[in-house]
């Protein structure tokens, strides 16, 4: 089969492989001028650092299948995120655990008093949380919420943390001890030679062709079997229905000798700060040495026509128009809906990684006569 595959991200370059590999030509086109999606890391010509080009991405998975995966095309190293924020005049660390609370409130709690000062704090008026606000209230109370989470939610999505769904927020734990790995998950790394180089060996197959600088027109559909896309749902209609929320990020760029921060990450909790994290990239290659440093500012806002989105927003009233986006989508014969853009969700790489997998093994079984490949990963806000 002739197989179209609209984006060289992680989406498109893994179904792209499992379907090369089962035997179908896969063209895989992109509007950028690089693989990798927002993924994409290229080396800085003047530090020799690692840049994550689009904001920082950590691989982490309790997957063993996707670990062995991606470990088949890149040596990975093992790494950490240990974050740090800075709020209210004071740095802390995150996620939330027992330095923080005991910094925070200046107590020497244990753990099993710390649990109880912090339920003694939250709204346990909250049986169900829906928000984002709920959620915090509910599980850490009031001062911690407003010191680490209010102000750089409205900063990082542009609106009240009560508009936003509590799954952004169970993204992160609270931990009553000194556990700062910001991530529980099993397995953790980092690409040796950056996510750019991986996905250029994911797609390095006699069967694969990779076009960049290519956008996608409806006239290519019409040369092949089936289309995976990977690009924003609401683009593939051309935004006939309205156009779905995404938040774009702004980086400001700056080099510096030395050590700028000591961290990868430093988020920004307060809301009279306009940025929500510096990344300083050297350190999430902490195996390598640089003099010189390469550090991010980075901005949130609105994604207008022509920015690069980033984030779905998925607003707790945005759920009607995505309902009708999905109703085009499964209506749409031979096109399937791929990624984080595709599915218009807020996935992590591993899960992406799972998905395209799993979506490719449903279309080599619908081709031989098993289930239809599904043409939207249903998964309700
Ligand atoms: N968040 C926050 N303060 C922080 C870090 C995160 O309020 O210091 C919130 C924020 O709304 C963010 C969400 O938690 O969008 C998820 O954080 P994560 O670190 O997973 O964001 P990512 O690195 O994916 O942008």
């Amino acid at each position: 089969m002739k197989i179209l595959l609209v984006g060289a991200g992680l989406s498109g370059a893994v179904i792209g492989r499992q379907l090369a590999q089962a035997g179908h030509d896969c063209r895989i086109i992109d509007g950028r001028p690089h693989i990798g999606g927002n993924c994409h890391t290229e080396r800085d010509p003047d530090t020799g650092v690692l840049l994550h080009c689009y904001g920082p991405h950590i691989f982490h998975t309790d997957d063993a299948e996707v670990w062995d995966y991606v470990n088949r095309f890149a040596a990975f190293r093992p790494f950490q995120n240990r974050v740090k924020t800075t709020a209210q005049g004071r740095v802390y660390s995150l996620p939330i655990n027992l330095l923080t609370i005991n910094q925070f409130f200046g107590t020497t709690l244990r753990p099993d008093e710390a649990r109880a000062f912090i339920e003694s704090k939250a709204d346990t008026s909250i049986a169900d949380p829906q928000t984002f606000e709920e959620q915090a209230l509910r599980f850490v109370g009031p001062e911690l919420y407003e010191a680490f989470f209010k102000g750089y939610t409205e900063k990082q999505w542009g609106c009240s943390p009560s508009e936003l769904p509590a799954s952004i927020l169970k993204r992160l734990p609270v931990r009553f001890n000194y556990d700062d790995n910001y991530f529980a998950h099993r397995f953790q790394g980092m690409p040796a030679e950056g996510y750019t180089a991986m996905i250029g060996a994911i797609l390095d197959h006699p069967r694969i062709t990779v076009d960049l600088s290519t956008p996608y027109a409806p006239a290519m559909a019409e040369t092949v079997d089936h289309v995976f896309w990977s690009g924003p749902l609401d683009g593939f209609f051309d935004y006939r229905l309205g156009r779905l929320g995404y938040r774009t990020l702004d980086f400001e760029r700056f080099t510096v000798a030395g050590d700028y921060q000591g961290c990868a990450v430093m988020n920004y909790g307060d809301s009279d700060v306009p940025y929500t994290r510096i990344t300083e990239h050297k350190h999430f290659s902490p195996w390598e040495r640089h003099e010189g440093s390469v550090c991010y500012r980075e901005y949130s806002r609105a994604a207008e026509p022509g920015d690069i989105p980033y984030y779905p927003i998925r607003l707790v009233n945005e759920k009607a128009l995505l309902a009708d986006y999905v109703a085009l989508a499964e209506a749409t014969p031979r096109v399937t809906f791929v990624g984080r853009l595709g599915t218009y969700r807020y996935l992590d790489m591993d899960v992406t990684v799972r998905e395209a997998l799993d979506t490719a093994a449903a279309f080599l079984d619908g081709v031989q006569g098993g289930t239809a490949v599904p043409a939207f990963v249903q998964n309700p806000l």
